[in-house]
């Protein structure tokens, strides 16, 4: 087994409510609401207007910019609106709205490649950019920005299909389901970034998946090998994927392109597997509906712009004491509070939690039992910088402590026994940090031109 990284929790896995559950394709619905910002990076803007008429695929949102990434039609239908909707990242979002015609009219953009064995690493980039494929698993990073700023630097190239956060089980469920399209993605990016091997980290609790991978692979002869890792969460952050597999450390502050690996997601490698062989944009995602508050949890692909209410209509409902919906998991997800928000390129998990789950401490106290230190992946020490948060005292939090390094893990959240809302207040402290150093910046240019 691959060596690991220091720290990490062991939380239940919960996996077991859908981890048998074959995907299921969600019926199309009536509308779909298409927000024209769902990756990091400048939002799109929108190419159709209200009265339009559009196809499946056809690209509907123009990046705004390098490091952005076009956006597709996931129905064929009517243009109904081009307004801001609410986001599953809070507040409105500039959105397509499409009103379904249920014909699924493919687009004529949709073309697959004519010789894929034959094509650069530059013809690649392309064609991932066009498809609008970013990091899949929830990072959202356009993946041909990725891809380009690794070539000829990377060494290393990791598939994450780690999957470690609580719940999860599409990507399993991929890798059991549609092999091919994992092993095609992998050996498509091995020979974009010329290297012998593309690697694909797998945690020991999906043996099943790396032995259908494995068959794969021997069937094809694929420049592809599978490494099973220890279950222990984060193993799927990329910093701990790389040391686990390479045996490199991602320096504070840098990419893993600096230490020569590049990683990308086992959803993210079979999307660029479809756009190569079938020309197929990102149109529609995996997600796994799960979670307490669920009737009956499932693992369902459904065109991306769905209200995540059809969702859990499709799963049987919410159950009446539902007080929590998550979208992502539970260790890294983000609250939701209206159920009419569209799943989007990075939505892999929605959660909805019931009956006596919250554990909400009204005033935790902290009794110093040094247990989150020992969680953190990234070796910082929690206890140290929530306190100095709560006391305002950003610069400790940033210089001393080296908060910023914080991946959001939730590793030292989990363990603590007291409940203390740990990184959650690293999150806001982040931000907070963040907007010290724009607001710095501003006042550094605006006595410059004053002095001019
Ligand atoms: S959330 Fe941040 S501080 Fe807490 S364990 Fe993860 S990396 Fe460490
Ligand atoms: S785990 Fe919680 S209670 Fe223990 S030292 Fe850390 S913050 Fe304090």
């Amino acid at each position: 087994m691959a060596q690991s990284f220091f720290g990490g929790v062991h939380p239940d896995d919960k996996k077991s409510a859908t981890r048998a559950k074959p995907i299921e394709t969600l019926e199309a619905p009536a509308e779909v609401v298409i927000p024209m910002s769902m990756h990091i990076g400048a939002p799109c803007k929108p190419l159709v207007a209200k009265g339009d008429t559009v196809q499946l695929g056809q690209r509907i949102g123009e990046p705004g910019g390098f490091v952005s990434a076009p956006i597709h039609a996931s129905v064929s239908g009517t243009v109904k609106a081009v307004e801001p909707r609410p986001s599953s990242m809070g507040g409105k979002v500039l959105s397509v709205v499409i009103e379904n015609d249920f014909q699924n009219t493919i687009s004529g953009e949709v073309k697959p490649v004519a010789d894929p064995g034959g094509m650069t690493p530059e013809e690649l980039v392309e064609v991932v950019r066009n498809a609008g494929i970013v990091g899949l698993g929830g990072a959202t990073f356009p993946t041909h920005v990725k891809i380009s700023s690794a070539l000829g630097k990377a060494d290393y190239v990791i598939i994450n299909a780690a999957e470690c956060e609580p719940y999860i089980t599409g990507d399993h469920r991929t890798m059991l389901e549609r092999p091919e399209q994992v092993i095609g993605g992998a050996t498509l990016l091995a020979q974009c970034f010329g290297v012998d091997k593309v690697y694909i980290g797998i945690e020991a609790n999906k043996q099943d998946a790396a032995d259908v991978l494995n068959r794969e692979i021997a069937k094809t002869g694929a420049p592809v090998a599978v490494e099973v890792l220890h279950t222990r969460y984060p193993q799927g952050a990329e910093k701990q994927l790389c040391q686990a597999i390479s045996g490199r450390q991602i320096p504070s502050g840098k990419l893993p392109a600096d230490a020569g690996c590049c990683i990308f997601n086992v959803s993210t490698a079979c999307a660029i597997y479809r756009a190569v062989y079938e020309g197929m944009p990102i149109v529609s995602k995996v997600v796994t509906v799960s979670g307490s508050g669920v009737i009956e949890p499932k693992n369902l692909e459904c065109p991306i712009g769905t209200p995540v209410a059809k969702l859990f209509d499709a799963c049987g409902g919410l159950r009446e004491d539902t007080y929590k919906l998550i979208m992502g998991g539970p260790m890294m997800g983000m609250a939701q509070y209206d159920t009419e928000v569209p799943v989007g390129k990075g939505t892999g998990c929605m959660l909805a939690f019931a009956g006596d789950e919250e554990q909400y401490v009204s005033d935790p106290q902290c009794i110093r039992c040094g247990k989150c230190v020992g969680a953190c992946p990234i070796r910082l020490e929690p206890i140290f910088m929530y306190k100095y948060l709560m006391k305002g005292d950003r610069e400790t939090f940033e210089h001393k402590l080296h908060g910023m390094d914080c991946i959001e893990c939730g590793a030292c959240t989990y363990i603590c026994p007291a409940r203390l809302p740990l990184t959650h207040a690293f999150r806001m402290g982040k931000q907070q940090v963040q907007a010290d150093r724009m607001a710095a910046k501003a006042r550094a240019e605006a006595e410059q031109k004053k002095e001019a």
